[in-house]
């Protein structure tokens, strides 16, 4: 018996305040217990031969939606091993009541229970919900929500203001089932974030994240793209949806945040003039908790490059000039995480007309390869990928210091990864039940070669290892909470 459950040896590992240096990584029931140098096999039970690898801690993609077109269920079973892949160990998902996922309402005590009992058992990462509150009672549960359930983050989508969502038949209100689901009911859940912030003792954040888009102006360029008839597929999408649509939700955000002082997350910002908006917000209101955040398909795809209708995603896919703009915010440290904003979505969905079929597809096997792929040949250092995908999510959604960094004490969440050998990403190696990528053909170094998620491997070689282990992340996340180790 070794002073170890396991180490891994040899590694370059991605150190807080040290960046990459050659490190071993000692663990303990389910824990990183040491970090140091000159570890020996004999130290422990279980040897991981790290050398010539990176040793990086497993990623947080906070941004998922577990069952939003498929059974919750067996979407949780698939999905997450998709994560496991991508190198990601948490995933914290978006739930709502209305159209998709369980096609209900009624209060979150009654139907969160549900979405726990269904997930249970079934996932292969950890996980949490960020839940919206699309009905006025359901603002009511917020304080509770976070006091009782560990959430601590919810959600509010701009876009269903009004809007004719999902064709001619079906209007925003029997999409959301909400009564009055516009500002005022956006500006009621502000109230209710910062009250239930202010009843936390232990400093920890709670945070409402918000969907950028405005829904009038997003009806009368549909209308005009489409009575036009000149753009297709993704660019015309993305017409249908202009950047301007963003930059004005953003600064609708900004005048109510600012006022409530309502800490909020702007999701997936996806162009440079919504860059520049949320930029705007935070130098008009320096005292504001605000953060950005963007996706791995607005910094990798454009609809120049790829104008294939199953790329059709909310915001849509935008132009190189906003990849480029989105990276240089990346770059300077605007952009405070990057996700994956994980939807399976499979090919039947998005087949017949571009305005009917449904947005979203899956990339959370990309994280770590292609953040690394391509964030590095950009000038990024592996510190900074780190804290793209792992270390601020985990941070501003309440699982560190467990989660999201390299550190004694905190979960031994690990992903392996080989710099050095290139594959091309495939619909196969993703291990999604998703049946085509967007991302296609892209040449991707930085791949995972094992997951480790609180000292077990539960991926390796491509394919997972033993059962689906993931446990639910009550949040805030207590740093000494009992693991379960299986
Ligand atoms: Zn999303």
């Amino acid at each position: 018996m070794g002073r170890f459950d396991s180490v891994v040896l040899g590694g370059t590992a991605v150190l807080p305040g040290h960046g990459a240096v050659r490190a071993d990584v000692g663990v303990k029931d389910g824990r990183i217990v040491a970090i140091g140098e000159g570890f020996s096999a004999g130290d422990a039970d279980e040897v991981v031969d790290a050398s010539g690898r990176l040793v990086l801690p497993g990623a947080v993609d906070p941004h998922f939606h577990l069952g939003i077109y498929r059974n919750i269920t067996e979407d949780t079973k698939s999905e997450t091993a998709s994560s496991l892949v991508g190198g990601v160990t948490s995933i914290i998902s978006y739930f709502r009541t209305g159209s998709h996922y369980l096609e209900k309402s009624g209060p979150y005590a009654e139907i969160y229970p549900e979405v726990l009992q269904a997930t249970g058992g079934h996932s292969y990462v950890d996980y949490g919900y960020h839940l919206a509150p699309m009905v006025r009672d359901q603002v009511g549960e917020i304080s509770r929500l976070v006091s009782e359930d560990g959430v601590c983050s919810f959600k509010y989508y701009m876009f269903y203001k009004g809007l004719d969502l999902s064709g001619a038949s079906s209007d925003a209100r029997g999409y959301t089932m909400s009564e009055n689901y516009d500002l005022g009911h956006l500006f009621e859940i502000m109230e209710q974030v910062v009250e239930a912030q202010g009843e936390r003792t232990d400093g920890s954040r709670v945070s409402l994240s918000i969907h950028c888009e405005q829904p009038e102006l997003i009806r009368i360029f549909t209308e005009r793209v489409k009575q036009e008839g000149v753009l297709t597929g993704l660019e015309a999408y993305s017409a249908s949806r202009p950047t301007l649509t963003e930059h004005l939700a953003v600064a609708e955000v900004g005048v109510l945040a600012g006022h409530t002082r309502c800490p909020v997350n702007l999701l997936h910002l996806s162009s440079e003039e919504a860059l520049g908006a949320a930029v705007e917000l935070k130098r008009q209101h320096p005292e504001l908790d605000a953060r950005l955040e963007t996706t791995l398909h607005h910094l990798a795809l454009t609809y120049e490059s790829y104008n294939d209708q199953r790329g059709k995603v909310n915001p849509p896919i935008r132009a190189q000039s906003d990849v480029e703009a989105l990276w240089r915010g990346v770059k300077n440290g605007e952009i405070d995480w990057v996700c994956s904003d994980h939807a399976c979505c499979s090919e039947e969905h998005k087949e017949g007309e571009l305005w009917s079929a449904l947005p979203g597809f899956g990339g959370t096997a990309l994280v770590y390869p292609f953040m690394l792929t391509e964030g590095m040949r950009r000038g990024l250092s592996l510190e900074r990928v780190v804290d793209l995908v792992a270390t601020n999510p985990a941070k501003a959604y309440g699982l560190a210091p467990s989660k999201g960094a390299l550190t004694i004490g905190a979960d031994a969440d690990i992903a392996v990864v080989d710099l050095d050998a290139t594959y091309p990403v495939t619909t196969e190696r993703l291990l999604s039940a998703q049946d085509h990528t967007p991302f296609e053909g892209m040449e991707l170094a930085g791949w995972p070669v094992r997951t480790i998620l609180r000292g077990k491997t539960v991926f390796a070689d491509g394919e997972t290892v033993g059962p689906a282990s993931g446990a639910y992340l009550k949040r805030p996340l207590a740093a000494d909470r009992p693991l379960t180790i299986s």
